[in-house]
């Protein structure tokens, strides 16, 4: 079976206007991001960072999937034993595409996590005031979102896929390769694909096709090459 892996980042959900760390505007700008979004800032003001998490999750509840996440989920939706959906977003904008089995690597904004007994459930859009374990009745609940300096189990899937994938065609779509070091990912594979809007000249040269441009206008042709690739075993 001819496998496809593909990996997301922030430039995917970009258009759908999903702030991120690097875009120099509005709420970023607020905030020190080591205060926000470190192990040692939950730490020093737990507070601070639950309502930090409470405005990205709200943040996101009138954002809409683009067509570069409905690409993604009639690809997976039609071949789900051929593609992986690895994503570091935590937005829901794949869910919200009917996009299955997507594997977030940085957890996501719309669940909390249990501290007392790790449960993690669905609270949609709203603050972390309030809720308890539905599990274990604990009050010690907060946002399921990797920060820096903490432990990110999915990555252990991530390793997994690659095993699993390594002949086949390796998608990495909207991600600088700052977080999760994807040129070097793409080593392991037959074939690769980058989609970035900006050359990066360090990372372009790990993959077999770069495609520069915004992840919606390039979704047509990512499509494509999937599609030949399931087809065919070959790029084309
Ligand atoms: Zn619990």
């Amino acid at each position: 079976m001819n496998k496809v892996l593909i990996l997301s980042g922030a430039g995917l959900s970009a258009e759908s206007g999903i702030r991120t760390f690097r875009d120099s505007n509005g709420l970023w700008e607020e905030f020190d991001v080591m205060e926000v979004c470190s192990a040692e800032g939950f730490i020093k003001d737990r507070s601070k960072v639950l309502d930090f998490y409470d405005m990205r999750r709200r943040d996101i509840a009138d954002k809409q999937p683009n067509a570069a996440h409905l690409m993604i989920a009639e690809l997976k939706n039609a071949f789900p034993e051929n593609i992986a959906v690895l994503t570091q977003n935590v937005d829901d904008l794949l869910e919200r595409a009917e996009c299955t089995d997507v594997i977030h690597l940085h957890g996501t904004l719309r669940d909390l996590r249990c501290e007392s007994c790790g449960h993690i459930w669905d609270i949609g859009y709203g603050p972390v005031k309030g809720h308890i374990c539905p599990q274990c009745r604990s009050g010690n609940v907060r946002h399921n979102v990797v920060m820096f300096h903490e432990p990110a189990p999915e990555y252990q899937t991530l390793y997994e896929k690659i095993t699993e994938c390594h002949k086949g065609l390796f998608v990495a779509i909207g991600t600088s390769g700052q977080v999760i070091d994807a040129g070097g990912i793409a080593k392991y594979f037959r074939f690769s694909v980058l989609n970035n809007r900006d050359p990066e000249p360090s990372m372009d040269y790990c993959f077999s096709k770069v495609i520069h441009r915004k992840a919606t206008e390039a979704a047509p042709e990512i499509r494509k090459i999937i599609l030949n690739f399931i087809n065919s075993g070959e790029l084309a």
